[in-house]
Order: structure tokens, then C-alpha cells, then sequence
């Protein structure tokens, strides 16, 4: 199962990923950085590949737990 996960560290708060996720699975967290509802996320990519700052990432998790 794959899921996205963001690097806070490196997100910049743009809300890209959040206007592009077909699930509504992304919040912009307090003005602060994007947070992914991973009960949402399909882990379709498509934030990855939009996101500019390249903190958002799809990766393989197993059982839930990133
Ligand atoms: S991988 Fe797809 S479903 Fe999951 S947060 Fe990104 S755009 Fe949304
Ligand atoms: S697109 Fe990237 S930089 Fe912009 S809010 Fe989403 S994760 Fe952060």
C-alpha cells in the first residue's frame, strides 16, 4: 500500500498539493505545512508530482504505520 508523506522540513506551504489531491486528503496545518489524511490518501502520486518544493513523497508503507 502506498501512501504520501511530507517532509515539514521542506514544505513551503503553497497549497498546491492540497488544490491537486483528487481525495481531499491534504490540509495546510495551521499556515505551516501540508499534513496528509493517510485514511484519505490513495497514494495516486499526483501531490508528489506537483509539489515544487519536493516535500511531499509517495512512499510503500506496510500495515499503516509509515
Ligand atoms: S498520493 Fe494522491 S491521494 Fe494521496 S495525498 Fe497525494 S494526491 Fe492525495
Ligand atoms: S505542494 Fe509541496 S510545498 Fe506546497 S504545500 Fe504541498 S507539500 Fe508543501
Amino acid at each position: 500500500m502506498k501512501k504520501a508523506a511530507n517532509d515539514i522540513k521542506r514544505c513551503v506551504a503553497c497549497g498546491v498539493c492540497v488544490l491537486q489531491c483528487p481525495r481531499e486528503a491534504i490540509d495546510i496545518y495551521k499556515g505551516c505545512y501540508a499534513v496528509v489524511d493517510v485514511k484519505k490518501c490513495v497514494g495516486c502520486g499526483i501531490c508528489e508530482k506537483a509539489c515544487p518544493a519536493g516535500s511531499i513523497k509517495v512512499e510503500e508503507v506496510r500495515d499503516g504505520i509509515q
